[in-house]
């Protein structure tokens, strides 16, 4: 452990912050990475009056001796650095020096502390030193922080409620909580505990002693690495679908805020109701970061954020969607030749657009059924999967659409549409994209074009094409972008809710769904499968 020293003005210069302290979370935040900076196995919390009166710190981390306790009081007093280069390498959380320095002069401030062999007391008042007094107490370090801002009115003012003072405290332990899974976190207000978290040896079993226990076996533990970045954490299920907030971003391992990061996050699982529930730490070079776009430095950008951004994505798909499937639907040991075969049927028979010879339905399979005429159940594995099919089959037409793998089908009787003047400006407009997705048009005048071929996908009559324009129309300038025509056309080609399908038709809706990247959000971001497992059932009948 090296000792304390202050920084030479000249690496000051290049790190200097600022202002770190504006609330009693940003009080525990510190205290809290100097416990876990000096490797504290323990880590408690307690405070009053939501911090404003109290917060307070004790970890038994390797603590100070005497005169590192009345240095680190100094501001740019710190262990953790010497020069600027070492900040390349930093495994700390602090390195200014500057938090116990900033805290002591916006409070009445205690510090007791020991390394093992000397107990030190500090005690200082607007940061004006009022004593050093001997202590008996064991290794590690109490640092006592009461009357936050007594001598900034102004400050302490703009303090919110004691509640939400807390929730923001509680939030910031859940943080560290997570990334140090290994270390026991307590935290208490007054006398009531709020949290006690045991010691355990992953992030994925620490989450889940924070969640809703019906969210458990939703968690996906994930490890993916490519190249110099490694990206580990918990992410939930696509199909969990709870309303519970436990979204936590961590750049080599230091929880930061990073509203690009989440919303890749999103837009994975395809921008969900509910969010997901996930804890991710994003692992690079630290010369890649750059870290001090904040003084609390909780804000932090990858230099190549969008190769970053993609990795995401790709690891979401790979990692969480393909283990959720695989587990559960087992999609990949089906018999493929079955699956190839009913895939073709699908295409042929099924969905030939408006098609008036239906296949019958052919109940030769146990494994699918339809509730309503628009939700399809079948057996997996694990339990019961509820698809609701419109969305599934939206879900399918999106993705070939916008991976450029439709197949047009010439139609028998092609559709003639009579458009309006703006309409037909949106004709004008989108039809080399609709083109290209499938649709195929001749034009007879300024108001009147012919559909002569659609995606052999489609499910969809002939009175049914007519409103496509007028739904172009109505997305106005955004009718420029691709994904956005291929929404439209997704939900308009889709099976309906009300339809009847058979068999066959069910298990090619099921395969190709679980085909695609993302078979568990529509895109519009409605869920499409909910999942029941045996578990569950055999819960809420009792059985277990
Ligand atoms: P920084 O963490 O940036 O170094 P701080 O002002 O937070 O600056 O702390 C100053 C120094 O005091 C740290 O570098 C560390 O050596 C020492 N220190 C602070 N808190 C603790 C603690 N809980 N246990 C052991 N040492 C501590
Ligand atoms: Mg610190």
């Amino acid at each position: 452990m090296a000792h304390i020293h202050v920084l030479s003005p000249d690496v000051r210069g290049k790190i200097a912050a600022g202002e770190v302290i504006i609330r009693p979370a940003s009080v525990v935040k510190e205290l809290v990475e100097n416990s876990l900076d000096a490797r504290a196995k323990r880590v408690e919390v307690e405070i009053t009056n939501g911090g404003k009166d109290k917060c307070l710190v004790n970890d038994n981390g390797y603590g100070m001796g005497r005169e590192d306790a009345q240095l680190a009081l100094e501001r740019y007093a710190t262990s953790k650095i010497s020069l600027i280069e070492d900040i390349e390498n930093i495994r700390t959380f602090g390195f200014r020096g500057e938090a116990l320095a900033s805290i002591a002069h916006v409070s009445q401030f205690e510090i007791e502390t020991s390394n093992g062999t000397t107990g030190t007391r500090i005690v200082c008042e607007g940061g004006v030193l009022k004593g050093v007094f001997d202590s008996e107490r064991p290794q590690g370090t109490r640092v006592k922080v009461s009357s936050l801002f007594y001598n900034l009115p102004a400050r302490r003012k703009f303090l919110k409620s004691a509640a939400w003072e807390r929730h923001l405290i509680s939030e910031t332990i859940k943080a560290y909580a997570i990334i140090f899974p290994q270390s026991v976190f307590i935290f208490a207000d007054a006398d009531r505990s709020i949290m006690n978290l045991p010691q355990v040896d992953s992030m994925e079993k620490r989450v889940k002693t924070m969640i809703p226990p019906q969210a458990t076996a939703y968690l996906v533990d994930v490890d993916f690495r490519v190249g110099t970045t490694h990206i580990s954490g918990v992410l939930s299920r696509p199909d969990l679908d709870i309303s519970y907030r436990l979204n936590n971003i961590y750049v080599n391992s230091r929880p930061v805020r990073y509203p690009r990061v989440y919303r890749a996050i999103l837009e994975a699982y395809g921008g969900p109701k509910n969010p997901p529930i996930f804890a991710v730490n994003i692992q690079t070079e630290p010369q890649l970061v750059d870290a001090n776009v904040h003084p609390a430095k909780s804000e932090v950008k990858f230099k190549e954020e969008r190769y970053v951004l993609d990795l995401l994505g790709q690891m979401i798909r790979r990692e969480v969607f393909q283990k959720s499937i695989t587990v559960d639907y087992e999609f990949d040991k089906r018999d493929t030749q079955r699956t190839r075969v009913v895939s073709q049927r699908f295409v042929q028979d099924v969905v030939v657009p408006y098609a008036t010879d239906r296949v019958e339905p052919a109940h030769d399979s146990e494994e699918f059924w339809q509730l309503h005429d628009t939700y399809v159940l079948a057996q997996t594995k694990s339990g019961l999967i509820i698809i609701d099919q419109h969305v599934a089959h939206e879900r399918v037409i999106y993705e070939s659409i916008m991976k450029g793998r439709v197949q047009s089908q010439r139609l028998l009787f092609p559709i003639t549409i009579e458009l309006t003047p703006e309409e037909y400006q949106v004709y004008e407009r989108t039809k080399d994209a609709l083109k290209e997705m499938g649709i195929e048009f001749k034009e007879f005048s300024s108001h009147t074009v012919v559909i002569d071929s659609l995606p052999a996908d489609f499910r969809i009559n002939r009175d049914e094409i007519g409103g496509l324009f007028g739904e172009l129309v109505e997305l106005g300038n955004l009718v420029d972008e691709k994904s956005r025509i291929a929404r439209v056309l997704a939900c308009r080609g889709a099976i309906k809710a009300g339809q009847k399908l058979s068999t066959p038709e069910m298990q090619a809706l099921i395969d190709r769904l679980f085909a695609t990247e993302n078979p568990y959000t529509c895109p519009h971001g409605r869920p499409i499968v909910i999942k029941w497992t045996l578990e569950e059932l055999a819960h809420r009948f009792g059985r277990s």
